[in-house]
């Protein structure tokens, strides 16, 4: 395991790989120590599965220096491979093995590592350990993807979307599983269009935008930074008094007001004020409220400030 203190179990600088003319990964440094879970945010094509897949030795870069545990690529790979999990946005595992067949051949890939019993019991499917794979629904399959990531006792965990296409039970119960393994002192490396799964998991993030990244730091940091306090969302008006947006302006302390689907959207800094300054204005327009909704500020209107796009647009 990497001590804590020491070199960084990821580092990378200046990294760069286009496919034709998309450039992916736009020279992107990033610098993860030890212990941290880490978490690497962005729309769609933003260049995140592109940089974790160089990362974990399966892309080649274009140009610039990645150290993985100290090590690289070029001249430590077989010693990287014993020393990483990875689990990749898409696994395709052999449909006819079993459940149990599956880790125990991730196990014999690795020196040392956990008994397939213990990995089975780790991720909750000792009930499908006979089950061929071709069997399992998709959240078992995650799950069972995640276990090879797990069987050779990785120091670091790269995990791209781990819980996309999970019921919210199971995303809870794999949460739970990686919050054991960051206690268990893994580095883990993580990809999630869910920000609340970033809020709860990770010590820092990064937003990546266009293969750069575009704002770094904890969650609370970057919530911070923005300088958005509360969000209120709202539906109103009628087709004899339709809403008129541009006069939302005029309220005090309203700041970025975006419409979408008849559902407005406005950052706020004072919610007591702008609220009933809000009902007044619509009561003015005689558009009748529909719809009211307002929270804290999270890293999801950090993430629609930076990039003007919600985490999940395609
Ligand atoms: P998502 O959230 O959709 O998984 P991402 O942030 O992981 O997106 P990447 O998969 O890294 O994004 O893709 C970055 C860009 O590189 C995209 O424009 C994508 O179309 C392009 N790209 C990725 N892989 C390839 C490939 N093998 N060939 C051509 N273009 C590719």
């Amino acid at each position: 395991m990497v001590e804590a203190g020491l070199k960084p179990a990821l580092r990378v600088q200046n990294l760069r790989k286009a496919y034709k003319d998309v450039v992916a990964v736009d020279g992107l440094d990033l610098e993860v120590p030890a212990g941290e879970c880490f978490g690497l945010l962005g729309p769609n094509g933003a260049g995140k599965t592109t940089t974790i897949e160089i990362c974990e030795g399966l892309t080649a870069a274009d140009s610039g220096e990645v150290e993985v545990l100290g090590l690289s690529w070029r001249s430590d790979g077989a010693e990287l491979r014993q020393r990483l999990g990875i689990q990749l946005q898409e696994t395709q595992l052999s449909e006819k093995l079993t459940v149990h067949e599956t880790i125990r051949l991730f196990r014999s890939f690795f020196r040392q590592g956990a008994s397939p019993a213990e990995v089975i019991g780790l991720v909750q499917l000792e009930e499908k350990r006979n089950s061929r794979v071709g069997a399992l629904s998709g959240g078992q399959k995650q799950r069972l993807a995640l276990a090879c990531a797990l069987v050779g006792k990785p120091d670091l965990l790269f995990l791209d979307e781990p819980t996309t296409g999970l019921d919210p039970q199971a995303r809870r119960q794999l949460w739970e599983l990686i919050e054991e393994m960051k206690k268990a002192g893994t580095t883990i490396v993580l990809t999630t269009h869910y920000m609340d799964e970033a809020e709860r998991l990770c010590d820092r993030v990064a937003i990546m935008d266009h293969g750069k990244i575009i704002a770094l730091g904890t969650p609370r940091e970057l919530v911070a930074s923005i300088g958005i306090e509360h969000v209120v969302e709202f539906a109103a008006g009628s087709q004899a008094h339709p809403l008129e947006a541009a006069r939302l302006h005029d309220i005090e302390g309203v700041r970025d007001i975006r419409a979408d689907n008849g559902t407005v959207r406005m950052q706020v800094s004072e919610l007591h004020r702008a609220v009933p300054a809000l009902l007044d204005e619509l009561g003015r327009q005689g558009a009748p409220l529909t719809e009211l909704r307002t929270h804290s500020a999270s890293l999801e209107d950090v993430f629609v400030a930076l990039t003007g796009r919600h985490l999940r647009d395609e």
